[in-house]
């Protein structure tokens, strides 16, 4: 349930408003936006009154949340959330963040050329797996310890924040000490016990959508997160499985809109684990911003041929750089900026 204040609300009206909530047994989350004060029930409401409620003094009307998310919800707060995630770089409002970089971190000047060379183009942030979740145990699984650390000096000689995958709570505090955005991959994203983890610790969240997840649980996984009092969520959509086989994954960019109507937070587009296809990435992160996405995360690598993991789907520097061209053009058209 949610209590939404009067325009010129007092102080003392707030005050009796979120003590008549309280004595019905729920803690109350207060949310100020830029036109609306609005006082959102955490825990079970079964016990408070609406009629009662809805007669108090400075109270516009209340209304009931019916969507099992409360803190994820844009019933609790309206505005669009901005996610800070250090280097002077927001995720969220008017200009659109890209995060760039290639799929793994392969080598110091493999990761440290592409985050020049992105940074040039006018990219915001890096990404790189350090950690890398393979559908195979043969397959390249990450460098690890050490790609966290090479993500650290290509960060020192770009500035460039970095976005890299978290696979594990024993991670977690090295992360903390060390990463700027902590990346939850689609295969993760029901790991209950990583998020509720992840939700004790401060740093921003990409929390990707999960392979065959709907767009309720993908917010209620943000809603783990969030509950446990980290409320630094960006949502990624990475595309979801369907029965199309020419494409890796189906773009859901409907969910962009869906997801913004029903929620305050973020969200950015993945249009290269989406497509699998490196001809395919700049139209869809065209159509994604026109969507109305808050950013994207495109994978580009400078030997695309010869790239340990999702080759088949980076895009070149060069390539990179026209896509950052054609955004520049469309951005405004859209009311966004780059
Ligand atoms: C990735 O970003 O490299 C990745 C593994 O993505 P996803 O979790 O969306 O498959
Ligand atoms: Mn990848």
């Amino acid at each position: 349930m949610v209590v939404i204040m009067k325009q010129g609300f007092t102080h003392k009206q707030l005050e009796d408003a979120v003590r008549a909530m309280e004595a019905g047994g729920v803690k109350v989350m207060i949310s100020k936006g830029s036109e609306t004060t609005i006082l959102g029930a955490e825990g079970n409401a079964a016990n408070l009154n609406q009629e009662l409620l809805a007669q108090l003094p400075g109270v516009e009307r209340v209304m009931r949340v019916s969507e099992p998310y409360k803190k994820a919800n844009r019933k609790y707060h309206p505005d669009d959330s901005v996610v800070d995630i250090g280097g002077g770089v927001c995720i969220g409002g008017k200009k659109l963040a890209v995060i760039a970089g290639p799929c793994s971190v392969e080598s110091e000047e493999q990761i440290t050329d592409v985050a020049e060379a992105v940074k040039s183009a006018g990219a915001r942030a890096l990404r790189g797996g350090a950690y890398k979740p393979r559908t195979s145990p043969y397959a390249f699984q990450g460098m690890g310890v050490d790609g966290i650390h090479l993500l650290e000096k290509a960060r020192a000689a770009t500035g460039l924040p970095m976005v890299t995958e978290l696979m594990s709570p024993d991670q977690l505090p090295m992360f903390e000490d060390t990463v700027d955005v902590i990346q939850i991959g689609a295969r993760n994203m029901q790991n209950f016990d990583l998020l509720k983890k992840v939700g004790r610790y401060h740093k921003p969240v990409l929390l990707k959508r999960g392979l065959s997840n709907t767009i309720e649980e993908w917010l209620m996984s943000a809603e783990y997160i969030m509950s446990e009092g980290n409320p630094n969520v960006i949502l990624c959509e990475r595309g979801i499985r369907t029965f199309e086989t020419y494409t890796r994954n189906t773009l859901d960019l409907s969910a962009v809109l869906a997801v913004k109507r029903q929620s305050h937070l973020p969200v950015v587009v993945d249009p290269s684990h989406a497509c699998g296809k490196a001809w395919m990435v700049e139209r869809m992160a065209l159509a994604a911003v026109a969507a109305g996405a808050d950013g994207l995360l495109i994978e580009v690598h400078n030997d695309p041929a010869h790239a340990l993991c999702d080759g088949a789907q980076s895009i070149t520097p060069d390539q990179f750089t026209a896509l950052m061209d054609k955004l520049r053009v469309l951005a405004p058209a859209v009311g966004r900026e780059l």
